[in-house]
């Protein structure tokens, strides 16, 4: 087995890293309870020995699991669920309605996924995708409640990031499981003022009056604690939801004035660096690029992607 970084949080919730593209990119979460186990989001084919070694370590047999909650069907969050699941006996995957039928077949999902990451990238992030059996798949309705071994979870759909995403609120904790509707938090630009956030626009469903709205949704539950897949527990909901709401203005404005992606990265790129500048993060500008790279690339490529499918909407009207 090899060895998982795992982080323990108060209310039993450990985030282990699952290895996706560095450590310190993408955790998916164990919640323990009364001696049973639920993993949110699973990473890729490539975390799932990672995600077994954390369960070991936490003492728990994979007998123990019995959710595997999916905020939504992205690959870096659920491209290890079929594997996962075939580890997992007694484990239910519970999923957005609209993600579910790809977690069944994956035929589609695979080959948008290529789409956007190209073909050899697609296979050293992912490897080949295992389906999960329709009947060991729930779907949720907005608002759906769960009794997790006692524990009450509550399905919220937020569509934004995309239109198969669902939150998992932990009811009695106050904690949020947000998957990608809260943005991105690397915690390598925490500093005193707490964690630095951005949103994600990943192609193909940004929607950004979605995301507002499932944003200030997800606050409205008043919730103490955050955990994201990319990366895990923050706290001081409200300042980010500002930040976020601020930002996602600031994406559509941006996209708008340029329309094409080199310019759209560049300011995006400038107005993060002057963020965390702010926010009083010492990092250096390399060390930035490093760290959000790859999101300025996938951000604006969703933004472009966006503002084609604002055009056809405009046309068709
Ligand atoms: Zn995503």
């Amino acid at each position: 087995m090899p060895t998982p970084r795992i982080t323990r949080y108060p209310d039993g919730i450990t985030a282990v890293d699952t290895e996706y593209v560095r450590p310190g990119h993408a955790a998916a979460h164990i919640i323990e309870q009364g001696g049973r186990a639920a993993f949110v989001d699973t990473g890729t084919n490539y975390s799932v020995p990672y995600l077994l070694a954390a369960l070991d370590e936490l003492g728990m047999t994979p007998t123990a699991v019995d959710y595997v909650l999916l905020t939504h069907v992205h690959l870096d969050h659920a491209g290890g669920a079929g594997k996962l699941m075939r580890a997992l006996p007694n484990a239910l995957a519970v999923i957005h309605p609209r993600g579910a039928p790809h977690m069944v077949d994956p035929a589609k999902l695979v080959k948008a996924s290529i789409a956007v990451y190209g073909d050899d990238n697609y296979r050293s992030l992912y490897g080949e995708l295992v389906p999960i059996p329709a009947e060991r798949v729930m779907t949720t309705q907005d608002r759906q409640r769960l009794d997790f071994a006692g524990r009450e979870l509550e399905f919220v759909h937020t569509p934004g990031h995309a239109m198969h995403h669902h939150a998992i609120v932990d009811l009695a904790y106050g904690n949020i499981f947000t998957g990608d509707t809260f943005g991105m938090s690397y915690r390598e630009c925490d500093t005193a003022k707490g964690a630095f956030i951005v949103p994600t626009t990943t192609p193909t469903q940004f929607d950004p009056e979605q995301l507002i709205a499932s944003v200030r949704r997800l606050a409205a539950y008043r919730p103490q604690a955050l955990y994201l897949m990319h990366f895990a527990r923050v706290t001081d909901v409200p300042r980010l939801a500002d930040s976020m709401e601020f930002q996602i203005h600031e994406f559509v404005r941006i996209a708008r004035k340029h329309g094409e992606a080199p310019a759209i990265r560049a300011e995006m790129r400038a107005l993060w660096f002057d963020l965390l500048k702010r926010h009083g993060c010492t990092l250096s500008e390399p060390q930035l690029d490093q760290l959000f790279g790859g999101d300025l690339d996938l951000n604006t490529a969703g933004l472009i992607a966006w503002l084609a499918r604002a055009k056809e909407k405009s046309l068709a009207s």
